[in-house]
């Protein structure tokens, strides 16, 4: 009787909380097992709150190489490197310039739209259901400082037409009667304006979607760290915190980590952190506040705003995983706030925060079933799990209970990384 079986989700971000939700909703008894104390600590804590399926581009994009590298050493940077050695960053970085080949680009980008949009939709059906708030806002301004940023997103928009994406290319003045806040005295070439896209506050869904799961009997261990796992016959063993345990099935969610707990399984992934920045300030004029989303293309930023705060979020810091804050990422931060909306916020008592994405080269998640019998991922969703979060939670558990997903599943398993050594 599959509706009697116990499956553990290893990991509290906003990834395995929402499989842990669904999980619940298909019948089975879940238990969350989280390292920290709460859920959405990690990734999950401090990112741009984005969902913007209509937008949802691989970072492996022609003409991004040579615009990172245009950028990388300069006092404001979207792209920080620290001189590494790290094997695994420069095989990371070779498989990621593969993938920044135009017709990859189109193929990893319809993938994640794929699922990004299912996402959304999922998203927008537990936010009815449950009534939930989290200070979500809609709307999503792309905004391009110069002429080379709106041909960098030539490939983009040609893909929003063809899957019937709203979408309008505006110029400075449309832009800023979409955003009136916006400052006139920073150049703006133009900006793409996705009204269907959506911007909320990840942590504070979490929150609500575990009060939600903990009503419909799932079970949250805090401070609890699985150390390796084990097959054991047809279930999956764990090692908690030196003592054994077992469940029928185990779903990995456990963001940067779980290419760790996988590797002595055979079970190996270029997933590599990406550490990125946030700022939060309180808004201390309302009139000239953001009044949904944006992305400042040029730093590949993104300002959201939340309630009454303003969050500016983004950069990408290879070769680093301790949470220090990067002079420069701040100054970038603190930059873009104060080039469109200066007078919103103050950006130098901001609260600054950094994380790391778990970032696969080419962009799509890993999800469903492994070669292992009843060991499941729900993984590398890198700089976008929040927008993808509902639907990868939906998807794990159809794959579970034998249903089929609504979503075709090509591209989005482990199958397209079988073949690594
Ligand atoms: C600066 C920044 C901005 C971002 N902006 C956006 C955005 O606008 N839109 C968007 O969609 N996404 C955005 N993201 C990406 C998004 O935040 C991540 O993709 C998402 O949070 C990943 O969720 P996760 O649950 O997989 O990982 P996490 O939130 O990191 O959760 C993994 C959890 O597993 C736990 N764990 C790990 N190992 C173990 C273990 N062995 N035992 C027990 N527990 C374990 C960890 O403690 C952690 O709580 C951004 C990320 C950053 C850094």
């Amino acid at each position: 009787m599959p509706h009697q079986q116990q499956i553990a989700v290893i990991g509290g971000g906003v990834i395995g909380v929402c499989t842990a939700y669904f999980l619940a909703e298909a019948g089975y008894q879940v238990v969350v097992i989280e390292r920290l104390g709460n859920v959405a600590e990690k990734a999950s804590f401090g990112n741009a709150g984005v969902v913007a399926p209509g937008y949802v581009t691989p970072w492996a994009a022609p003409g991004m190489p040579k615009k990172l590298l245009s950028t990388l050493f300069r006092p404001e940077s979207p792209v920080l490197l620290k001189p590494t050695l790290d094997r695994a960053l420069w095989r990371w970085v070779r498989m990621w310039l593969a993938e920044c080949e135009l017709e990859r680009f189109r193929i990893n980008k319809a993938r994640m739209q794929r699922i990004a949009l299912y996402s959304r939709d999922i998203l927008q059906q537990l936010r009815d259901h449950h009534q939930l708030d989290y200070e979500q806002t809609r709307g999503y301004l792309q905004l391009f400082r110069s002429e080379r940023d709106i041909a960098l997103a030539q490939p983009s928009l040609g893909l929003l037409a063809e899957h019937g994406i709203a979408h309008q290319l505006v110029d400075a003045e449309q832009a800023r009667a979409i955003e009136p806040a916006l400052s006139a005295a920073t150049p703006l070439a133009g900006g793409l304006h996705l009204p269907d896209d959506e911007a909320g506050n990840c942590p504070l869904f979490t929150k609500q979607l575990k009060t939600i799961a903990q009503d419909m009997g799932v079970e949250f261990h805090f401070s609890k760290t699985v150390t390796a796992l084990e097959v054991q016959g047809k279930r999956i063993g764990m090692r908690i915190d030196e003592r054994e345990f077992s469940a029928d099935a185990v779903v990995v969610a456990a963001g940067i980590d779980s290419a760790r707990l996988l590797a002595p399984l055979g079970i190996r992934l270029p997933l590599y952190p990406i550490k990125g920045y946030s700022a939060t300030a309180s808004i201390r004029n309302f009139d000239e506040a953001p009044q949904a989303a944006l992305m400042d293309e040029s730093y590949k930023v993104a300002i959201t705003r939340m309630g009454s705060r303003i969050r500016i979020a983004g950069l990408a810091e290879l070769g680093s995983v301790s949470t220090d804050l990067h002079e420069v990422a701040l100054r970038t931060l603190a930059k873009v706030g104060e080039d469109w909306f200066p007078d919103a916020a103050n950006y130098s008592n901001a609260s600054y925060w950094s994380g790391i994405r778990p970032m696969l080269p080419d962009g799509p998640p890993v999800l469903g079933a492994t070669p292992i019998r009843n060991l499941y991922v729900n993984i590398g969703h890198g700089s976008t799990g929040w927008a993808m979060a509902a639907g990868c939670g939906m998807v794990l558990a159809d794959v579970i209970s034998g249903r089929t997903p609504e979503i075709d599943m090509e591209g989005l398993t482990l199958a397209r990384y079988a073949r690594l050594p």
